[in-house]
């Protein structure tokens, strides 16, 4: 057998080093634990940056992926499949949208509500050629493509990568205010981020997302809610802009759609705006293709039992409270909502990485973000026994430090 350390230094050696993964090499997974390959159990604490929201395997989506494998798997967008139409009428029911644009990764989600968003202020809002602006806010993460990282305020992500697109204006996040100073004639879009997972869980002002919803739609200005990581049940709403009751013009929604099997990444709006698409001006060769939509109808219908969003009220006020007890022990701030929440460690003790590595020995899987956050967000399927125990080993961890 290879043992861990000899796959870490093959795949050291022979990948590139954009990731800096924590030393330890999974085999397989179920529910919410994952195996090495030498048979250590870890509690997923991570879900995949919130891809697998509904477990590991969960057998109504592994089912619906393996009879789809069997039957067809592509045809491209050429010609039309049994499985297309049940996945868009699905996802337009649950998002409350007329149409749907699949595609496969988040980038290529944001990417295609940026294109969408831009068209429709030309054709739409009477916007001059190439004079659209989109304001985006201060710390913000919707993928790495280069239209994408070129307004992206985090030097790593965007330095180095130039030129850059323009048509962006960047405004702090959390100030409805700052949005209203930014907006000028050629404003077609708003794109934010109901709660900012990649810059360590950020909850905006309560009635931020209301205020912005109100600026739109008194601009003629589309918001896009970037719900990749926050939505699909994790916050304990399907949206995390539910909780404010706030419907955005363009949903763009990934990860999870996948149901953690395959890349299914779309972006949900009604006629007026998703109408201005047409043949052979945008598209994917794998988007929307048989297996990505078997999976995503199988998601869609997991959460339309609502099971999963009340599941992750219940965990996260357990989550929370407990997180909570940890502040002056080693936990400076805890933020979040549902079963997701970013840690910030008291900086002079140890860095984020620090305590996912000794996090990791304990057989806790969490990852850092942005030097002394830790964000934890397990798979919704979590027992609430295997929680506290995670935030025991969290506990103990701190202690030892
Ligand atoms: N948008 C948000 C809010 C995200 O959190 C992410 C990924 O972390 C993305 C977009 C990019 O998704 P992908 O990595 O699938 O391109």
């Amino acid at each position: 057998m290879t043992t861990s350390a000899e796959l870490i230094e093959i795949s050291e050696s022979r990948s590139a080093h954009n990731y800096h993964p924590l030393p330890v090499v999974i085999r397989e997974a179920h529910g919410a634990w994952v195996t090495d390959v030498e048979g250590k159990r870890y509690l997923d604490c991570l879900s995949g940056y919130s891809s697998l929201n509904f477990g590991h395997s969960h057998p109504k989506i592994v089912e619906a992926a393996r009879d789809q494998l069997e039957r067809l798997t592509l045809t491209s967008r050429a010609f039309y499949h049994d499985q297309f139409a049940h996945f868009c009428a699905g996802l337009g029911d649950l998002t409350g949208k007329d149409m749907i644009l699949p595609m496969n990764t988040g980038a290529e989600a944001v990417e295609t509500a940026i294109k969408v968003a831009r068209k429709w202020g030309y054709e739409v809002k009477g916007v001059e050629p190439d004079q659209a602006n989109i304001i985006v806010m201060e710390n913000n993460f919707h993928g790495r493509t280069t239209t994408i990282i070129s307004f992206s305020t985090d030097a790593e992500a965007h330095d180095g990568f130039g030129p850059y697109t323009p048509g962006f204006r960047i405004v702090p996040y959390g100030s409805a205010d700052a949005i209203r100073q930014a907006v000028d004639a050629n404003t077609v879009a708003v794109l934010v981020e109901p709660i900012q997972g990649e810059a360590g869980v950020l909850v905006p002002p309560d009635g931020y997302l209301t205020e912005v919803r109100e600026l739109c739609s008194a601009g003629g200005i589309l918001m896009i809610a970037d719900e990749i990581q926050s939505g699909l049940g994790r916050t304990g709403q399907t949206f995390a802009c539910d909780v404010e009751g706030v419907v955005p013009d363009i949903y763009v929604l990934g990860k999870a759609l996948g149901g953690g099997v395959v890349p299914v990444s779309a972006i949900a709006a009604d006629r007026d705006v998703l109408g201005i698409i047409h043949p052979g001006q945008h598209g994917s060769t794998f988007g929307g293709n048989p297996l990505a939509c078997a999976v995503g109808i199988a998601v869609i219908e997991l959460l339309n039992t609502g099971e999963f969003q009340a599941r992750a009220t219940k965990l996260g006020e357990t989550l929370h409270t407990r997180l909570r007890e940890l502040i002056g022990k080693g936990v400076t701030e805890v933020r979040g909502r549902g079963l997701w929440a970013g840690v910030d460690i008291e900086p002079s003790l140890a860095t984020g990485r620090e305590v996912s590595k000794a996090l990791l020995r304990r057989g806790v899987l969490v990852k850092d973000t942005h030097g002394s956050t830790i964000r934890l967000a397990p798979p919704i399927v979590v027992s609430e026994d295997d929680l506290i125990w995670a935030i025991d080993q969290l506990t103990d961890a701190l202690y030892a430090l």
